[in-house]
């Protein structure tokens, strides 16, 4: 049966349980399975690195979410950009990386990859001449892109990307966290690898850190499985199944995290002690046009230019009391985070820098109108 995004984020991969009949399987808290004889395995199940029915059920979940034919759950989100990365590359090997992408990911790339022979390019995503001129024939294997972006909530165009990709033969990523795959599916515009921090939107409640690989083609699928096993990056019985707890409840949170950050950016926009309000859902944002497009919905991130540079952007951010001060996003609760000192602190100094008068809103499911009473009455404190 052909089910809309909505139901399978409820059903892909979580039948009842066959033993009990209980409507939601149990989380399988176990590190290995009694075999019936040497080799005689239940179900496949043999030692938990190696598999795991809980870790399996999400792995369902997430690959039909994406539209995707292979999905890989892992510890965190970089655990799965680490075997991503070590999967698809070797030694002497080349990457494109968009200029503005989570800064954990660029210290990923740069710090541990660096070393051990993958060099990288960061540019513009949004400049498709500037990221031509990037690739190194022979050398560039793979196409990092992250849009929207972080924190500056830059849309890039993922089946351009895509396009330009495969004509010079590269492996195109897409991360996907900030959009969740309720409101944008990079398989199906093109691109060939997901990556997420299930940490942030899937899982949904800042209770439970984990990444996930969501693609189609096998023979890379087949090496990032591997790496699953042999270096054993993978998530725990029970932070799949709060993973899979909080993708239940994905569609209806993503609505409301857009409705609330479209009223926030709104009643902002304009605000005499901001330079910009960053959020894709206004329409003269540069990526307007372009988000509506690619994605069904505008997101809840957006992010704050202040005019009154450092102090006002720091006041500001110590000074709300809803949103809470903190790093990471996407759970119900509101968060505000400044980047260039928080998450952003990595890449100071380098082309990924936030500039400092620079304040990110993790826009929570909180009733709207008591968001905007307590960043007014932060605004009033500058
Ligand atoms: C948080 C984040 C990551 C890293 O994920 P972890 O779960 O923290 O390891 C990667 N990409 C983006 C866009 C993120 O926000």
């Amino acid at each position: 049966m052909d089910q809309n995004f909505d139901t399978v984020a409820i059903h892909a991969g979580q039948d009842f349980d066959p033993t009990t009949g209980a409507v939601i399987p149990p989380i399988y808290q176990t590190s290995t399975f009694v075999q019936d004889g040497i080799g005689g395995l239940r179900g496949g199940y043999e030692y938990g690195r190696a598999g795991n029915p809980t870790r399996d059920s999400l792995q369902t979940l997430l690959a039909a979410l994406e539209g995707g034919k292979h999905a890989l759950s892992f510890s965190s989100g970089l655990a799965a950009e680490d075997s991503l990365l070590r999967a698809a590359l070797t030694p002497g090997d080349h990457i494109v990386v968009g200029n503005d992408v989570y800064g954990g990911t660029h210290r990923l790339i740069e710090k541990v990859h660096g070393p051990w022979g993958i060099a990288n390019t960061v540019v513009d995503m949004s400049d498709l001449a500037a990221v031509e001129q990037a690739i190194r024939p022979g050398e560039t294997k793979l196409l990092w892109v992250e849009t929207p972006s972080n924190p500056m909530m830059k849309i890039s165009d993922i089946a351009a990307l895509a396009e330009l990709g495969h004509r010079h033969g590269l492996t195109v990523v897409v991360d996907n966290t900030f959009a969740s795959p309720a409101l944008q599916q990079p398989l199906a515009l093109g691109a060939d690898v997901v990556v997420h921090s299930t940490t942030k939107y899937l899982g949904g409640h800042s209770d439970v850190i984990g990444g996930a690989l969501i693609l189609n083609d096998d023979e890379l699928a087949e090496k990032a499985k591997f790496l699953q096993f042999a270096a054993g990056p993978v998530s725990a019985p029970f932070d799949a199944w709060l993973t899979i707890r909080g993708i239940k409840t994905l569609a209806v949170r993503m609505q409301r995290h857009c409705e609330n950050a479209q009223a926030i950016a709104e009643h902002l926009a304009g605000h005499p002690s901001l330079d910009a309000v960053y959020y894709p859902g206004l329409p003269g944002h540069p990526g307007h046009d372009l988000a509506a497009r690619q994605m069904r919905g505008f997101g809840g991130m957006l992010s704050l230019a202040f005019a009154g540079g450092e102090q006002a952007a720091r006041t500001f951010a110590e000074s709300t009391e809803l949103f809470q001060l903190a790093e990471s996003l996407g759970g119900v609760e509101s968060l505000v985070n400044y980047p260039s000192e928080m998450t952003h602190a990595s890449v100071r100094g380098t082309e990924l820098e936030v500039p400092v008068n620079v304040v990110r809103l993790s826009v929570g499911i909180e009733d709207a109108a008591d968001l905007i009473a307590d960043l007014d009455r932060a605004l009033a404190r500058l």
